[in-house]
């Protein structure tokens, strides 16, 4: 198999027959983000060549696989037909195949048609992952995400009308010390226009290595406590009204939270209440200074 640096895919996509079609990310400006910083160039498409020797491999040891998820961090740029060709190499060795996942950003989007959209959703593209973070401007703007609200919205509602299902991976503690309260009304707002069946949130974790931490040095930004985080996470949960599988998942998260909003609400916010109530910033800030790895 061809798979280049630490290789990420959601926790939900554990049973999913990973591909390399893409290595990196294209957009590589976020200022939190450390994730690719392992791969030998900024972002590579893979040589059909090597995507088909690996499909041929795989199906001979995970025959029964019923979703293909491209890794990658972004493989959706990849063009309209260049993702279907990949479609029906995917098909050539696993015929039965359900449907095919993989990360995008908003940008990956917005270059595609309405009607290519949807074309990619009848040939097997669906449940997109796409790390949005948050819906608060502000935030987006100063951590370079690349994208706007507006972009979120419109791309979003156009996956919506085509039917192909996505998921939100949320960022808490993007908002940064004392904009916390505003951001996360900023983020519910946006999120309730839209129908992401799970947003999974991981905490902000900041290495050394990032843009992030040179700001921090800076003095332009400082971090939100781990305790407001968990107030972050309490407030959105409070302010989510629409029907989605909210919880965190991964090594980020010193506490975990999850459930089916808005049937869980009240649980979770119970849950969190406790958790607040009883936990100690110091043990949590030890937890994060120990994360070497996310
Ligand atoms: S957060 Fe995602 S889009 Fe941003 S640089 Fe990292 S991998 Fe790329």
């Amino acid at each position: 198999m061809h798979y280049t640096g630490t290789i990420w895919r959601p926790p939900y996509e554990a049973c999913s027959a990973l591909i390399q079609v893409t290595a990196g990310c294209t957009h590589h400006k976020c200022k939190f983000c450390t994730l690719y910083e392992d791969v030998p160039f900024k972002f590579r498409m893979s040589p059909l060549s090597e995507v088909e020797a690996d499909l041929k491999e795989m199906s001979r040891y995970y025959r029964n696989a019923k979703r293909v998820f491209f890794t990658g961090a972004n493989p959706f740029v990849l063009s309209f037909d260049k993702l279907k060709t990949l479609a029906g190499l995917v098909k050539k060795y696993y015929p039965k195949v359900q449907s095919i996942g993989c990360f995008a950003r908003i940008t990956d989007i917005t270059p595609k048609t309405t009607e290519q959209l949807r074309e990619l959703r009848e040939i097997g593209y669906n449940s997109l992952t796409i790390g949005v973070e948050a819906g608060d401007e502000e935030s987006l703007s100063f951590m370079h995400k690349g994208f706007g609200v507006k972009e979120i919205l419109t791309e979003c509602q156009r996956l919506d009308e085509v039917g192909m299902d996505y998921n939100f991976f949320y960022l808490a503690g993007i908002y940064g010390s004392g904009h916390m309260e505003e951001g996360v009304k900023n983020t519910a707002a946006v999120f309730n226009q839209l129908h992401p069946k799970i947003i999974v949130s991981s905490m902000l974790t900041i290495y050394p290595s990032s843009e992030l931490y040179q700001e921090i040095q800076a003095g332009n930004w400082a971090e939100e406590t781990e305790i407001e985080k968990l107030y972050e996470l309490r407030m959105l949960i409070e302010g989510l009204a629409i029907d989605t599988y909210f919880a965190t998942m991964g090594a980020s998260n010193c506490v975990n939270v999850e459930g089916h909003l808005p049937k869980d609400r009240n649980r979770m916010i119970k849950w969190l209440d406790e958790v607040i109530g009883s936990v100690d910033e110091t043990e949590l800030r030890r937890y994060r200074e120990n994360l070497r790895h996310l």
